[in-house]
Formats: C-alpha cells, sequence, structure tokens
C-alpha cells in the first residue's frame, strides 16, 4: 500500500461529503429549506417540485429575508446566523444551526437565491454554479419580502445518489409526508405543495379545525377518529407535552405512525419511544404498534440537539424524568374509559376470517353491560383438558341444545351453544348471538387475575412433575440469578445451574398444563428487551402479560359447554373483558335484529 500524502480537501469536497450525511434524498433538500424557512420566522411556505425534485425543488417564503451582504455568506460552510457562541449552541431555539445545509445543498445541484429583507428596496438574485462557487453572480431582482430558493437538477453532479433515486411518484410521496410532518407542528404556518405546476394541498394556518384536517389528511381517519387528545404540563420541571394518542383499537402493524417533535423539531429517540410504548403495556398486542402525534416542550438548554447531522436525534439532559412524564402522563390518559364508539376499522381489516360486513361495531359491546353481581359464578372455570384428552361436546350441536337453559337472560353473555372451529365460542343471550375469541378472553381472565395476585402478593405458584433445565445466554441466567426474588413474586422459580443453564422449578398455579419452557423464554426474552433492572417494576405487567399468554386456552382446543360457560362467567366477573391485553375485542354481540336484517326477514 502507498502512503499517501496527507492533504486538505477542497471545499467543494467537503460540502460534498457533508451533503452525503444530509441530503440523501429530494424530500431532504425540502426539510432543510422549509426548516430555514420557519426559522425565518416565515406565515406561508410555497414548495414547488418538478419531477419528483430531481429538476427542481423551490421554496419561497415570507420571512426576514437575507440582506445584500449576507447572500454569499450564507452559502459559506459552517456560516449561520443562528448560533455565535458555545451557551448559544447548549440552548438552540431554531431548527438549524450548522450552518452546514445550503453549501451542501449547493455542491450537489444548482442553485440559486432570491431574497429581500423588509428594509430593502428590492430584491436580490445569488446564482451559483457549482464550477466557480468561490464567485456566485449576484444581480437586482424583483419580488416580495421574503425568500426563494431553487434547486435544480439535484444530484447532476453524483451519478450514484441520482442512481438511487426512486420514482417520481416515490421520491413525491417523500416530500408529501414530510411536508405534512412539519406543518402538524406548525399550525400558525400556511403551507402549499405544488408539483409540475399542480396544487397538491394548501393548507391554511391557523383554527383548530385546520389542526385536525392536517392531523387527518397525515395520518388518516381511523386515527383521528381513535385520537385522544393530550395536553399536560409538569410546573416544577416546565415540560410540557400536547399531542394525540390512538386509543388502543386502533394500532398499527409498522412503527409508522409515531411522530415525536422536541420544541418543534421531529425526532426519532429511543427513551421516548420506549416511554409511550410503556404507556401502551397493558392494553397493546405485542408486536403492534401504538400511533401518536406528540409535541413535547420543554427548556432548551434541557436538551441537546447536537447529535446527529440530520438532526433527528437528541439527547435529554434529565433522561429519567423526561421518561417518567411521558409514561405516566400517557398511562393515566389511556387508563380513562372511552365514552363513545370506538373505532374498529383497522382490526377488521386484519381480521380475515371475519366478513367484515358481518362485523358490527364494537360500541355494540357496551350496550350490554357486564356487571360482576349479575354473574351468580354458577360455574367455577377449569383448565381445558389438554387436546389429547378426547373430544369434548363443543362441536356438537345436540348435546348443546340439550344444555341450553331455558332462562338464556340470566347471564349478560349468555349461554354457550357451540364452538367454532375450535376458535370461537357462540353463546346465546336475550338479545340474540354472542361469538367470543376465546383464547383473547381467557388470556384477559388470566391476565387480570396474575396481576390482582401479583399486586397482592400472592401468586400461587405450582411446582413442575419434572424441574426443567434450560440452556439460555448468560445474560440471561444472569437475569435469573440477580432478581431471583422478582421472578418469583411474578410466580415463577427459576434457578442459575451453572454459566448458561438454568432450572425452572414451580410456575403460576393459575396457567394449569403449559408449556413451561416457552414460558420462561418469552418471559426472559421481554426482560432483555427492556434491559435496565430499574424498569423492572414497570415492566411487571409486560412480562405478566406474556405469562398469562402462555397459560391460555389456545386455538383448537376442544371446549365442553360447561367449560365455555365458565369462561363466559368469568368474563362477567373480570374488569376490562371487553379486550384482550392488546386491546383487541374478545367479543361481540350479534342482535336479532341485526340477523333479521341481514336475512331481509320482516318481523
Ligand atoms: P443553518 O440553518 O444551520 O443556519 P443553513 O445553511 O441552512 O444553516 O443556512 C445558512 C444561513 O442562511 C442561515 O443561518 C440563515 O441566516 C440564512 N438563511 C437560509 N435560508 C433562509 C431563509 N429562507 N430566510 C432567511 N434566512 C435564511
Ligand atoms: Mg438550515
Amino acid at each position: 500500500m502507498h502512503i499517501h500524502e496527507i492533504r486538505v480537501l477542497p471545499d467543494h469536497l467537503v460540502n460534498q461529503i457533508a451533503a452525503g450525511e444530509v441530503i440523501e434524498r429530494p424530500a431532504a433538500v425540502v426539510k432543510e429549506l422549509v426548516e430555514n424557512a420557519l426559522d425565518a420566522g416565515s406565515s406561508r411556505i410555497e414548495v414547488d417540485i418538478e419531477q419528483g425534485g430531481r429538476k427542481l425543488i423551490r421554496v419561497s417564503d415570507n420571512g426576514c429575508g437575507i440582506g445584500l451582504e449576507q447572500l454569499p455568506v450564507a452559502l459559506q460552510r459552517h456560516a449561520t446566523s443562528k448560533i455565535s457562541s458555545m451557551q448559544d449552541l447548549e440552548r438552540v431555539a431554531s431548527l438549524g444551526f450548522r450552518g452546514e445545509a445550503l453549501p451542501s445543498i449547493a455542491s450537489v445541484s444548482r442553485l440559486s437565491i432570491r431574497s429581500r429583507t423588509q428594509e430593502a428596496e428590492h430584491a436580490w438574485e445569488l446564482e451559483l454554479q457549482p464550477a466557480s462557487p468561490a464567485e456566485p453572480d449576484i444581480k437586482p431582482a424583483a419580488g416580495n419580502a421574503g425568500t426563494v430558493i431553487s434547486v435544480r437538477d439535484l444530484f447532476f453532479n453524483v451519478p450514484a445518489r441520482r442512481k438511487f433515486l426512486k420514482t417520481e411518484k416515490t421520491e413525491l410521496n417523500h416530500i408529501d409526508a414530510l411536508m405534512k410532518r412539519l406543518s402538524l407542528a406548525r399550525p400558525q404556518c400556511a403551507f402549499c405543495l405544488r408539483h409540475n405546476g399542480r396544487v397538491l394541498w394548501d393548507s391554511p394556518a391557523g383554527s383548530a379545525q385546520q389542526d385536525e384536517k392536517r392531523l387527518r389528511s397525515l395520518l388518516g381517519k381511523g386515527f383521528a377518529d381513535a385520537a385522544l387528545a393530550i395536553d399536560l404540563a409538569a410546573q416544577a420541571s416546565g415540560l410540557d407535552l400536547s399531542g394525540w394518542v390512538a386509543r388502543p383499537e386502533f394500532s398499527r402493524s409498522q412503527a409508522d405512525m409515531q411522530y415525536f417533535y422536541v420544541n418543534g423539531r421531529m425526532v426519532r429517540d429511543k427513551l421516548i419511544t420506549h416511554a409511550v410504548r410503556q404507556a401502551y403495556q397493558d392494553v397493546l398486542y405485542h408486536g403492534r404498534q401504538p400511533a401518536y402525534v406528540l409535541f413535547l416542550r420543554l427548556d432548551p438548554r434541557m436538551v441537546d440537539v447536537n447529535v446527529h447531522p440530520a438532526k433527528t436525534e437528541v439527547r435529554f439532559r434529565e433522561t429519567r424524568l423526561v421518561h417518567d412524564f411521558i409514561f405516566r402522563g400517557l398511562h393515566k390518559a389511556l387508563a380513562e374509559p372511552v365514552a363513545g364508539a370506538a373505532s374498529a376499522t383497522e382490526q377488521a381489516a386484519s381480521v380475515p376470517a371475519v366478513n367484515p360486513s358481518f362485523r358490527p361495531s364494537l360500541s355494540d359491546q357496551s350496550r350490554l353491560p357486564l356487571q360482576a353481581h349479575e354473574a351468580q359464578a354458577a360455574y367455577a372455570f377449569q383448565q381445558p383438558p389438554p387436546e389429547d384428552a378426547g373430544p369434548a361436546a363443543g362441536n356438537s350441536s345436540e348435546t348443546a341444545a340439550a344444555s341450553l337453559p331455558e332462562e338464556t337472560h340470566a347471564f349478560p353473555l349468555g349461554y354457550a351453544i357451540a364452538q367454532l372451529h375450535g376458535v370461537y365460542i357462540l353463546a346465546q343471550n336475550e338479545q340474540g348471538l354472542i361469538v367470543v375469541d376465546m383464547h383473547a378472553a381467557h388470556e384477559r381472565i388470566t391476565y387480570e387475575q396474575l396481576k390482582a395476585q401479583y399486586n397482592s402478593h400472592t401468586i400461587t405458584r405450582q411446582p413442575l412433575l419434572l424441574p426443567q433445565t434450560l440452556h439460555v445466554s448468560e445474560r440471561e441466567a444472569r437475569l435469573v440469578e440477580e432478581h431471583a426474588q422478582a421472578w418469583q413474586r411474578m410466580g415463577l422459580s427459576l434457578q442459575r445451574f451453572s454459566k448458561d443453564t438454568i432450572v425452572i422449578r414451580e410456575i403460576p398455579a393459575l396457567l394449569g398444563r403449559t408449556d413451561a419452557e416457552q414460558l420462561v423464554r418469552d418471559s426472559l426474552a421481554e426482560w432483555l428487551l427492556f434491559g435496565t433492572s430499574r424498569l423492572v417494576e414497570q415492566q411487571v405487567y409486560q412480562i405478566l402479560s406474556s405469562v398469562a399468554c402462555h397459560g391460555s386456552v389456545r386455538a383448537n382446543r376442544k371446549l365442553s359447554i360447561d367449560e365455555m360457560n365458565a369462561l363466559l362467567r368469568s368474563m362477567e366477573q373480570t374488569e376490562r373483558s371487553d379486550q384482550c391485553n392488546h386491546g383487541r375485542p374478545t367479543w361481540f354481540q350479534l342482535s336479532m335484529q341485526e340477523l333479521d336484517k341481514m336475512f331481509l326477514r320482516g318481523r
């Protein structure tokens, strides 16, 4: 290998390297330019795009403008008007502060700026040729107060980047989504987006109504309908959280509807994601993702924004404080009972076994109050027999009819008449037909019982016939050793056996016959997921929820009519049994009227 001379890179190349980090696609240019316009105090920002941004990106604003002498300076590397000292850097209130965007963009495109300050008699226009960046061409021009920055032929001199550009439509979608995200955080500013001369949307500044419109256009109606408005403030710490979170019945399979802004800057932050997830821990299905748009405001000195070139990450000085504020606030908000109908659109779509048109809205559940005192606990729910214990009466309609009591209205959830494909319990009550997802229902019951027992330190454990030895990672083995007490309280007697083996001795009695190994593996995984041991207390429910999942009747298990009835009675006595631990419904009612309607039968 040759030893080369060490050289200082020419400015232009340095800028292109910086551009590599920040300007990955047209939407990134739009982000930088619109953020500059916002920093300039604009109240209206218009964005013109041609060919998905490949040909032209133009951002026009009515902000403070840039004076003649300042124009060439704005294009120099590390030139910024936003900070001037270390103290400033420690309390950045603007979106920009690194002074890198304009020179970076200019190094990979043909850039021009037309700008006019309030005081100036006319505008000035600066045109930059990447070949001779040192001598920009500046001419007087016509134009209103404010700034227009045009970026043409993006990546014309970076073939590698150009190759990675997606179709015009895809790039435009990125720009569209980005602008909607930015606009959500700035209700007091009007935004307009045009593509190839056509207005895609034009959102005036300001009212609550506009706010809601922006919310809908970014996240859709499903979100807006399930949205819970948040407005929390902690006086002592000066933290303030506002925005919307979706109630658990609207969740996502991806983390694609999670928008978090810190002092108006959109960020992705593990701490925040974790705090929000925790707030949902009790009500959201494993692997389902909450949807939210949240704005956190705090003293800029409490957060370091200079962590990442694209400024999408932040570091909080008081992580614990911020985490707890978000977690506690949202947890409480989500626990409050919901009035009115819930939106179940997404679930309806994700349950292919149910024809959506046969699916009444979840609000039907609320017509039927489940009151513990109504249930006389006629049956004690027993663990269902294992699959190989022979068929039960579940699929025989004759047996079902025979054991059907005459007084069908005695219990809100009625009496079981059959089991459908090993998944649903069909029951008859006064109003008509009840369909229960037996696994979801049982899981909720087990979970609520575990929680109650956990809180009163009374989870009963049941020894395994043969203690089971398990190979695990060293980290997991350590977890078992160091937190034996905590595991014990959750009903699991675990013991470290060697460097990387553990022994399971007891599991919660509530669970009956359960695959203990899978149960412990999943619980360990759950625990590892949040890592830090100081959070264990807050995560217990999460682990209990995963424990409950294992102990619950699986699909395809035949239940006898008595067992099904016992499950229905337990549901009636269990709090929150309308939804499983993860926010999915556990049952719904199909009334006689609805059935009659389906069959066009007038009565
Ligand atoms: P930064 O935003 O980090 O300061 P930029 O390279 O994005 O760096 O911009 C450099 C400077 O140019 C800004 O600090 C600001 O003074 C000026 N500037 C850029 N865009 C605008 C605009 N739309 N209106 C007014 N001033 C602007
Ligand atoms: Mg900037």
